[in-house]
């Protein structure tokens, strides 16, 4: 018989909670939009945005698994949309930003506001197709620390405090980017992308972190090689999926 291990219960646990805020959101906007639509219009117009909503594929409180932070309790937000195309993505059903439901910002905060931490980690698909100047704006008048998770690959956007630079040959990460990244994050897929790495390490700043991670279905075969190789290279450190092993989100 199938047993309900403890990461399909997490799985589960997340999508009940993420149903919930979803029908929360639409009741919402049902009710404003009765209440008082004019207020709506005049909001637009005058460039206030409190009603701004983006897509959520999920949003859930868990630890960090990867990075430097590991260890840390945080609020994941992770939007939909990605035209990166890695063929090894564990999150392709991310990709399809109209898959997702349209969350207002305000309960996008509202909601990671609920728990204790304060430390929200933005991350995708690829967020930064999306602007996130007013998501962050807002987290940060609830005083969270920010963290985003991106390939580099659309411009910076928001106020963010650490920048996880996840470099994809499929489509490249911006110029701009590398020297404001504080991470820097290779998932390690074949060997000749540590060769790769290498070359990505010589476009960031000296205080970047360099990581190199195993992607996950050749991290057997690949960690030892990464270990020596991290030995030979010590400025890079190994990261590795710790939430995996956790059996968490
Ligand atoms: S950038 Fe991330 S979300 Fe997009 S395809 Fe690659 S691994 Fe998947």
């Amino acid at each position: 018989m199938h047993s309900f291990c403890a990461v399909e219960f997490a799985h589960l646990h997340r999508i009940i909670h993420f149903l919930t805020l979803n029908y929360e959101t639409k009741m919402q906007t049902l009710s404003s939009s009765k209440i008082d639509e004019s207020s709506i219009s005049m909001k637009k117009t005058l460039g206030v945005s409190s009603d701004t909503t983006l897509p959520v594929m999920e949003a859930f409180y868990t630890l960090q698994g990867e990075g430097v932070f590991a260890g840390h309790a945080a609020y994941f937000i992770r939007l939909g949309g990605c035209d990166v195309g890695c063929f090894w993505c564990d999150v392709k059903e991310s990709w399809d930003k109209e898959a997702h439901p349209q969350l207002s910002i305000s309960q996008i905060v509202k909601e990671a506001s609920s728990f204790p931490a304060r430390l929200a980690i933005i991350t995708g698909g690829e967020p930064l197709m999306h602007n996130l100047n007013e998501l962050t704006e807002e987290l940060k008048k609830e005083g969270f620390r920010i963290h985003i998770e991106t390939s580099g690959a659309h411009p910076l956007s928001g106020t963010l405090d650490w920048i996880t630079l996840s470099p994809k040959r499929f489509k490249k990460p911006l110029k701009d980017i590398y020297q404001k990244s504080h991470e820097l994050k290779m998932v390690i897929y074949a060997l000749s992308d540590l060769e790769w790495a290498q070359t990505e390490a010589k476009k960031v700043s000296d205080s970047c972190v360099l990581l190199i991670q195993p992607e996950w279905s050749k991290s057997e075969k690949n960690l030892p090689i990464l270990i020596e190789f991290v030995k030979e290279n010590p400025r890079w450190k190994l990261s590795l999926q710790t939430h995996k092993f956790m059996n968490i989100p």
